[in-house]
């Protein structure tokens, strides 16, 4: 069998290739191999992309995205992994949007939809409270109405982001009689709304990107109830069912092997490189392979996009388990290339290879731990 790259879709590599030679400013290539690009970097490149009309890659052409195919999309973030540009803001692109573009009303939508776009309003996810991760349905924070208000009290914790956004897609409880999965509602939260406090919790990494949210008496108008009240839970299996499949990064994954095949010809030990030694060249081409098994799960699930049948639910978790285990081990072969050098974490870097490998031990906790999703594929696939 003889493959042959599409002709149609070559063209559109160029065109991308060409759109990143000349709009790319050489300031915000490269800034970081893994974890958060800088804000401003976001806004900045992100103002270029909705300059282009290349916003939102994965929404509906009617919404402002680009109408592009899996593989496009596929395509667009090979080449920008490739170049470097700052991150888009997840929260905002995958997982909100795809809520507002389903859930939200016209004026909801009008007031969200645009700031997203155009880089100027960074969202983080407030899910997570002590005591409700794995079984999230168990949260406490409070949305009372009182007129049309509802007023926040509670804690969210691990809020990815949380000083460094604007808003907040926020669950609360807002019916504490009904069963748990029932009385749950979707808010969005301005986070200047008195009453908010933002406490840092630091990573092993060294960084701060995690936070506690904690809510008094926050006042939150009414209006911004997505879909019904206590009908939150229905919009959180729709999002978290896009969560588990972004959460392979692929684009990260191809950024770690660019890395790793950089280390490998440029640091030697003894006067021979290291790409040079059989169990080095050995241990590429294994994750080399890997890689390329991620990226086919993913072309496969990405194809089954709007599916929310369980076999696309099902490859979302094993997609998120495959990936997140492969950046972990990756991670690792990285600073094990760096030798001695690769021990010191240097925290003022945006290219701290160890700081990477620390943080990356989280990723098979956040958007649904690893023990989760292999109970989702057991009971999905096998009915265990
Ligand atoms: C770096 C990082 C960023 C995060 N960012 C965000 C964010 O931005 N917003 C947000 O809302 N949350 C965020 N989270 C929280 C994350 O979603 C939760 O940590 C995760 O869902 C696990 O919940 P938990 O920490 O409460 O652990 P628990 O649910 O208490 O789990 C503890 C242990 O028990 C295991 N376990 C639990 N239930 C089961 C089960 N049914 N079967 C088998 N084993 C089980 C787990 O695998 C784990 O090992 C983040 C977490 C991290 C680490």
């Amino acid at each position: 069998m003889e493959f042959r790259p599409d002709p149609e879709l070559e063209a559109f590599r160029q065109t991308v290739r060409t759109f990143l030679r000349e709009k790319l400013p050489v300031d915000l290539a490269h800034l970081s191999i893994g974890m958060f690009s800088p804000r401003e970097a976001m806004s900045r490149w992100q103002a270029i992309l909705h300059g282009q009309g290349w916003a939102a890659p994965s929404w509906p052409v009617d919404r402002g995205g680009t109408g592009w195919s899996v593989e496009q999309r596929l395509i667009f973030d090979d080449e920008c992994s490739a170049a470097g540009t700052p991150t888009q803001d997840t929260f905002a692109q995958k997982l909100l949007g795809p809520v507002l573009n389903h859930f939200a009303t016209p004026e909801q939508w009008q007031e969200h939809a645009p700031p997203i776009l155009k880089g100027e309003r960074k969202w983080c996810q407030g899910f997570s409270e002590p005591g409700a991760g794995s079984d999230l349905a168990s949260l406490r924070t409070k949305a009372e109405r009182r007129g049309d208000h509802y007023v926040v009290n509670g804690q969210k914790i691990w809020t990815t982001n949380a000083h460094r956004a604007d808003w907040i897609f926020l669950l609360v409880r807002t019916d504490p009689e009904a069963r748990k999965q029932a009385g749950i509602s979707f808010l969005l939260v301005d986070m200047k709304t008195p009453g908010i406090t933002v406490r840092p919790i630091w990573g092993i990494d060294g960084h701060h990107h995690l936070n506690e949210v904690f809510f008094d008496e926050v006042e939150v108008p009414a209006a911004n109830l997505i879909g019904a009240e206590n009908m939150g839970w229905s919009i959180t299996k729709f999002l978290l069912n896009n969560e588990h499949a972004y959460t392979a990064d692929l684009p990260l994954l191809k950024r770690y092997r660019g890395e790793m095949r950089r280390l490998a010809v440029t640091q030697s030990v003894g006067g021979t490189r290291l790409i040079d030694r059989p169990e080095v060249a050995h241990r590429i081409a294994l994750f080399e392979t890997e890689l390329r098994a991620v990226e086919m799960m993913v072309q496969r699930t990405a194809a089954l996009h709007g599916d929310q049948g369980h076999f696309a639910h099902a490859m979302g978790s094993m997609l998120k388990l495959r990936g997140t285990d492969l950046q972990q081990r990756m991670s690792v072969f990285m600073v094990e290339l760096l030798g001695d050098s690769g021990a010191v974490a240097d925290t003022q870097s945006t290219n701290d290879l160890a700081a990477e490998m620390f943080f990356r031990r989280a990723s098979t906790i956040y958007g649904g731990s690893s023990e989760v999703q292999r109970g989702i594929v057991a009971k999905l696939m096998f009915g265990l």
